[in-house]
């Protein structure tokens, strides 16, 4: 019963959240005060996820998708060149930090085994990395005449207006499969407390609760400092933070955040993104913020 404590001051911080009429974005400030995490709290393994993958043309399988392309370059080649330079200089930068990556090659890995990794690894902190792209436009065209009447063609034009930075967070559309992972990372991370069903234990669903919330809050934060880097130090355009139903954000128990670094089928993102200046901005930029976002968890508390 050594966590009994520890689950009454979560019980009681999970009371008062109830009444705070909506966990808005604002609600990181108080991050800082997250006792459950400032007590001895140490960020030790992070998750780099450099999205898509697959070294085949076409896509064929149903789950796996071989991402945006650009004109000469392809999102699964460039999401794997930023998480390999992002793992060399973490290492480098930030002692005692370990990062483990969901890929290392150019073959695709599932969804589902990407969160199986990052759980597997109990990684602290969860960083998907992606370019965005633009679906074709259509539009209506006239392609001729007949009994001087103007005859219409549907047509597909690429749009490469698209630029700059998004940041996706897990929003709740699949609040049930995360709270599965989250109760099932507590099991495995051998709390005997925890070793019941939780279903069947109302103080166990609160705690499993908390975690969601405190996730949320975390991976708000994170995207608010990582977006912040990119926009303000790079001067990168920026589409903002959004919340989505995204599946290997939700089914990873930790704080998650996805990074549009850029849209691969814009000429000058693609540009910037595929290139060693380019790549190593937006790599030190990410660094930045989770040096920040290290201080900040493993702050202790007065
Ligand atoms: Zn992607």
């Amino acid at each position: 019963m050594k966590n009994k404590a520890l689950k009454r001051l979560i019980y009681s911080l999970s009371l008062m959240i109830t009444f705070v009429p909506s966990l808005s974005f604002a609600l990181t400030a108080h991050l800082k005060h997250d006792t459950v995490v400032a007590t001895g709290y140490k960020l030790r393994t992070i998750i780099v996820d450099p999205g898509h993958g697959g070294s085949h043309p076409s896509g064929a399988s149903g789950t796996f998708s071989h991402g945006a392309s650009g004109s000469y370059s392809f999102e699964r080649n460039v999401t794997l060149a930023l998480a390999l330079k992002l793992q060399k200089e973490i290492e480098k930068e930030i002692p005692n930090l370990k990062v483990v990556l969901t890929r290392t090659t150019e073959d695709d890995v599932s969804l589902q085994r990407r969160a199986g990794i990052a759980n597997e690894n109990k990684g602290d902190l969860f960083i998907s990395l992606h370019c965005n792209s633009l679906p074709d436009r259509h539009i209506r065209e006239v392609v001729g005449h007949k009994h001087h009447k103007p005859v219409y063609h549907t047509v597909s034009v690429p749009d490469h207006s698209g630029r700059g930075v998004l940041m996706l967070v897990y929003g709740f559309h699949r609040s049930g499969e995360e709270e599965n992972a989250i109760k099932q990372n507590l099991i495995e991370g051998g709390d005997t407390e925890m070793n019941s069903d939780p279903t069947n234990d109302p103080e166990s669903l609160i705690l499993a609760n908390e975690y969601k919330r405190k996730y949320r809050r975390q991976s708000i934060h994170m995207a608010e400092l990582i977006d912040t880097e990119l926009v303000n130090t790079d001067g990168r355009h920026n589409e903002g933070i959004r919340e989505q139903g995204v599946h290997v954000l939700c089914h990873s128990a930790m704080p998650a955040v996805l990074v549009e670094t850029g849209y691969v089928d814009n000429p000058d993102d693609e540009a910037y993104l595929n290139s060693e200046d380019g790549q190593n901005t937006i790599v030190a930029s990410i660094i930045r913020a989770i040096i920040s976002y290290k201080a900040e968890v493993e702050q202790v508390s007065p």
